[in-house]
C-alpha cells in the first residue's frame, strides 16, 4: 500500500510550530494536543526541521531549565528525513526503524501534505494482516 492511500481522507489538523516559536509554547502544545512530535514549518509550505519529545529530553540533559527561554529553532532536528506519497508504506516503516525516529512528514513537491507516525504505520500494517488472515480463513472454509 502506498503513503497515498494510508494519508487519502485523512482530515486531522497537522499541528506545527516555527523555528521562532519559543520551546515553552512547543512543549504547550505537544501537552496539550498529547502528540509526540511537532514538524517545524519553513513558512513556505516546506520543513525545517522535527520537534519531538525526545529533543525536549536530550536538550533538558544539555540546558537545564534555559532550555524554555529558547527558540525551537536552537534545538529541533534539521535536515528532516521525508517520504513521498508514491512511497510503500512498508518503506516508511523500514525507514523510521532504520533511523531509530517515529515521525515522516510526507513532501509532494516541496510541500508537506501530512505528517505520519509510526503508530499509523503500525494499525495499519495489523489491519492488513488481519485481513489476510481473514481471507485465508474463508478461503479454507470454503475449499
Ligand atoms: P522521535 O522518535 O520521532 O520522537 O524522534 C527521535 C529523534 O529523531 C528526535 O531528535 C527527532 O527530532 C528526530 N526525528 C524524528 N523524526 C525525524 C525525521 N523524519 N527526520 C530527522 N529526524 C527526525
Amino acid at each position: 500500500m502506498t503513503i497515498a492511500r494510508l494519508i487519502a481522507g485523512r482530515s486531522d489538523t497537522v499541528w506545527t510550530v516555527h523555528a521562532d516559536d519559543s520551546v515553552a509554547d512547543a512543549i504547550a502544545l505537544l501537552a496539550e494536543r498529547r502528540i509526540g512530535a511537532l514538524p517545524v514549518t519553513d513558512g513556505d509550505g516546506g520543513v525545517a526541521g522535527i520537534f519531538s519529545e525526545r529533543d525536549v529530553l536530550y536538550s533538558l540533559r544539555r540546558l537545564g531549565a534555559d532550555l524554555l527561554t529558547r527558540k525551537v529553532g536552537d534545538v529541533m532536528t534539521s535536515p528532516v528525513v521525508t517520504v513521498s506519497p508514491d512511497q510503500s508504506a512498508l518503506d516508511a516503516l523500514a525507514l523510521m526503524t532504520k533511523r531509530r525516529f517515529r515521525h515522516l512528514p510526507v513532501m509532494d513537491g516541496g510541500k508537506m501534505v501530512a505528517f505520519i507516525s509510526i503508530g499509523d504505520l503500525v494499525k495499519f500494517r495489523i489491519e492488513r494482516i488481519e485481513a489476510d488472515a481473514e481471507a485465508m480463513r474463508d478461503y479454507i472454509q470454503s475449499a
